[in-house]
């Protein structure tokens, strides 16, 4: 009789819907057929067995990353992205639309990057594509040509070929959206508001702190919801860093708005009070606040208005990080933490008393449900065998020479985090195998 299952999984602790028990899970095929108690699966030719000092959860699911090949391929690259993403647990990404040259605006751009991408990746991965002025009768041939979703700016992208749409515009992308049942990712900050302050620029964070004030992406998160009731269509607000527009997301949920955010990492972790003027590894936008705004992000997660945490990974060459001149004004807005946001974020996680089911979920479910993905996520029968091994009372400080994406900026570098990956499992393979395994995912599966 044929083998039922040709991997089975038997570890003493895995992360199912939430809850952490002793699990037995048979492959078949790259994809889980059973999850049942410790024990109760016959053997198969390949047993891998974890022990009880590492957790098997679901490979993680980072919605947002910034891969910026074909065209700049040496700020980062599908081939660097994804081997960094693999070692931090992650077994699908979803690459944003901007960075790369062309921009993913059109159908022929998204072959662009699809052809960049081929045999390349080390992790699945999928595209969103961007909702621009003047390409809306775009969107509806992106979503047939498998595109996972949209994502669109309501300030400066900081690149030419990705300019900011209205909330006119953005309303109007919302309405054909919904007509394809597709989010629309919005970068929330305000041009409007943060145009009246000006640029900030020289080595002090406070300066650049206050050039991107609570206010401007309070305003365009109003301006957000406001779209989405309109039109119901998926608003999601990306990167969130201001604690205050928690409130106007919880209301405007209670009131069946169809509005989602994530945070990322970094907002979760670092605070403004420890940033040293001239240190540019920290700059991003919105940037990092406050001690107490990080709290209250924390208890958004916890009230369940933050639905997701993922890298918002955004990396660019070193010169362009300024961190000689330190100068904010001129470095890149953009932190790169593929293989660190697990660590990072289940420190932080641990001390506040969650557990690795709410992290599963912040980073595996959640981001899978945002893009559409259904056999990602979760282990659970009929999903993909992704898995992430994970030794969550293990440390390390973290060593920027260890980091595999292309420029190894970090501001973490020095940091002691709590928990290692140990191993990244692919549709039941180890991704340590010798070449690039993933697959480009397309809308409605593989
Ligand atoms: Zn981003």
């Amino acid at each position: 009789m044929a083998d039922a299952f040709d991997l089975v999984i038997r570890a003493a602790r895995a992360v199912c819907d939430g809850a952490e028990a002793a699990r037995s899970i048979g492959v078949a095929g790259g994809r889980i057929l059973a999850v049942e108690p410790a024990g109760s699966l016959p053997p198969a030719p390949r047993v891998i067995e974890i022990g009880p000092d590492a957790v098997l959860l679901p490979g993680l699911v980072d919605s947002h990353v910034h891969i910026c090949e074909p065209g700049n391929t040496e700020w980062e690259g599908f081939a660097t992205a994804t081997r960094a993403a693999a070692a931090g647990g992650i077994t699908t990404l979803v690459d944003m639309p901007l960075d790369s040259v062309p921009t993913t605006v059109s159908v022929d751009a998204l072959h662009a990057k699809r052809a960049a991408a081929e045999g390349r990746c080390w992790v699945d991965v999928g595209f969103w594509a961007g909702a621009v002025p003047g390409n809306l009768g775009e969107l509806a041939p992106l979503h047939e040509a498998g595109v996972l979703g949209f994502k669109c700016f309501l300030a400066d992208s900081g690149s030419d070929d990705f300019p900011p749409v209205s909330t006119g515009q953005m309303e109007q992308a919302l309405s054909v959206l919904r007509g394809l049942g597709s989010p629309l990712l919005v970068h929330a900050e305000s041009a409007e508001a943060a145009a009246a302050i000006g640029e900030a620029s020289g080595r002090r964070y406070a300066d650049y702190l206050a050039s991107r004030p609570r206010g401007v992406e309070n305003l365009a998160v109003a301006q957000v919801i406001e779209a989405a009731r309109k039109t119901r269509g998926h608003a999601h607000v990306v990167h969130l860093s201001s604690s205050d527009a928690l409130p106007m997301i919880a209301s405007a949920r209670r009131e069946g708005v169809p509005v989602t955010a994530e945070t990322c990492p970094h907002y979760l972790a670092l605070t403004a009070e420890e940033i040293a003027d001239g240190a540019t590894a920290f700059k991003c936008s919105p940037p990092i606040r406050e001690a107490a705004n990080r709290e209250l992000l924390w208890d958004g997660l916890r009230d369940g208005v933050l639905d997701l945490v993922v890298s918002d990974h955004s990396p660019s060459t070193a010169a362009m990080k300024e961190l000689g001149s330190g100068d904010f004004g001129t470095a890149w807005g953009g932190i790169s933490s593929l293989q660190l946001g697990l660590p990072v974020v289940w420190t932080q996680a641990h001390r506040r008393g969650f557990s690795l089911g709410d992290v599963a979920a912040w980073m595996a479910q959640r981001p899978a449900q945002l893009a559409g993905l259904p056999g990602k996520g979760r282990i659970a029968p009929g999903y993909d065998a992704d898995f992430c091994v994970f030794a969550p009372d293990e440390s390390f400080t973290v060593d920027p020479a260890r980091l595999l994406h292309r420029h190894p900026v970090t501001p973490y570098a020095g940091h002691r985090l709590q928990g290692v990956v140990r191993g990244t499992i692919l549709r039941g393979e180890p991704v340590e195998a010798a070449r690039p395994g993933g697959w480009l995912l397309a809308r409605g599966g593989a």
